[in-house]
């Protein structure tokens, strides 16, 4: 690979129109392309993309990129496109194609117009095209998403397991893996299953000062939900329930109440779904209710808040779809109801699982019990979680939670805090 520091913000200016790179994304490109195995950890919206998609840009030969939905490659691969005049810079490579369309993404590698490959790992490891791309010129390869690998991840994927052996028999070039994902447990796994044990390490801060963190008992808790939305008119925000029919009946209720709600989970027709999400990114519904196949890759800058009706499986989970408020920089309010029983529920649930992915299960419960009980700050406890320390009075946001604004009770934190520790 070839490319002098020097040039790399002239390279970014020129491609992105961006003059100045976003945290570590030099430092990380540069290393990359001398040739170092990395792995990012950064929150979403941090901008990781651009840390494979530049240095694919002005490199030699196609960087080859692993990405787990086809929606978020076909998005990915228009806005690279629309970088340069050229068509055929970016392409993706599924089942999907024809044979013809499949011709045109070989011949476009071949000629080393194309720089960067979006493939679904379950494409790549059929070694359907293993021939080909042992011929051409691969610059590196992108596992982005990576958490997928890992079963202790939210987003599990089996075919994520096996990149590594084929990304052995392809080409001997460097692997830059990216997830928002940042447990020590889902890192290690990440890395272990990639042979990435000795991989540069690029991890920014987790931190989310501008959300506030609230858990309350989950009592009354429609008239609570209607109570919030009506203190908050007009402001966008998502509701996450666990069942389909609880989302169905909740959005109901809302409308009944006046609230411009709309429902969303993987239960409805296609075309409902996705109507409602556009309602909703168009601002011509204020709510939506959803399960949690809302959301991968929603990008709406001002949600306004996040209500958590049931408490997710995981914190990992949590923090993500918590996530989704306040992406401007702006207010961005969680509010999450608890209620020891769903918990119970949820583990009976998981004794009919196989036994490792009960234990697995269980475990991440705990978690969740841990931060929903707790009586120090809640950003502490998560950011604990993501392996990060963080002061509870002088720390970025250290007020923006209902146990630093409003203390519960005056209750020694340090048994709280051995729990975190241990995980
Ligand atoms: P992630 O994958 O980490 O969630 P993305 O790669 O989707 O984040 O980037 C998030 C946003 O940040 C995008 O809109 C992107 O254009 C923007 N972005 C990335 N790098 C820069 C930069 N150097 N300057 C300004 N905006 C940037
Ligand atoms: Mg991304």
């Amino acid at each position: 690979m070839s490319a002098k520091k020097a040039t790399l913000s002239g390279e970014l200016k020129k491609y992105f129109g961006f003059s100045t790179f976003k945290g570590q994304q030099e430092q990380i490109i540069e290393n990359l392309l001398e040739g170092k195995d990395i792995f990012v950890l950064m929150p979403t919206g941090g901008g990781k993309s651009l840390c494979y998609q530049l240095p694919a840009l002005i490199s030699e030969g196609t960087a080859i990129v692993v990405s787990p939905l086809i929606a978020l490659m076909k998005n990915q691969v228009d806005a690279v496109n629309g970088l340069s005049s050229d068509d055929g810079i970016a392409h993706v490579l599924n089942s999907s194609l024809n044979k013809t369309q499949t011709k045109q993404v070989f011949d476009d590698i071949k000629s080393g117009k194309t720089k960067l490959l979006y493939v679904a790992p379950e494409s790549l490891i059929k070694e359907d095209y293993l021939d080909f791309f042992k011929e051409v010129k691969i610059s590196f390869f992108a596992i982005d998403e990576a958490h997928c690998i890992s079963e202790w991840g939210h987003d599990f994927r089996p075919e994520y397991r096996n990149l590594k052996t084929i990304i052995d028999k392809i080409a001997d070039v460097p692997v830059i893996a990216l997830t928002a994902t940042a447990t020590p447990k889902v890192q290690d796994d990440i890395q272990k299953t990639l042979g990435m044990t000795n991989a540069l390490v690029f991890k920014e801060s987790f931190n989310r000062a501008n959300l506030y963190y609230e858990v309350r008992p989950k009592v009354n808790i429609d008239r609570e939900v209607v109570r919030f939305i009506n203190q908050n008119k007009g402001k966008s925000g998502i509701i996450y329930c666990l069942s389909r029919r609880k989302v169905e009946e909740l959005a109901q209720l809302l409308q009944v109440n006046g609230i411009n709600a709309l429902p969303y989970h993987a239960g409805l027709d296609q075309k409902v779904r996705v109507a409602n999400q556009d309602k909703f990114l168009m601002e011509e519904a204020d709510v939506i209710v959803a399960t949690i196949a809302f959301g991968m890759g929603i990008d709406k800058p001002d949600v306004r808040f996040v209500i958590h009706y049931d408490f997710p499986k995981s914190l990992e989970s949590y923090y993500q779809e918590t996530g989704r408020a306040g992406r401007d920089g702006g207010e961005g309010y969680c509010l999450a109801f608890y209620d020891p029983k769903d918990i119970e529920k949820l583990e009976k649930f998981l004794a009919q699982k196989p036994v490792s992915e009960r234990e697995i299960g269980l475990q991440l419960l705990n978690e969740v019990v841990g931060y929903a009980e707790t009586s120090m700050s809640r950003r502490q406890y998560i950011l604990y979680y993501f392996g990060e320390t963080f002061d509870p009075v002088k720390g970025d946001g250290a007020n923006m939670c209902d146990n630093a604004s409003n203390p519960p009770k005056l209750k020694d934190a340090t048994e709280d805090l051995k729990k975190v520790l241990k995980l």
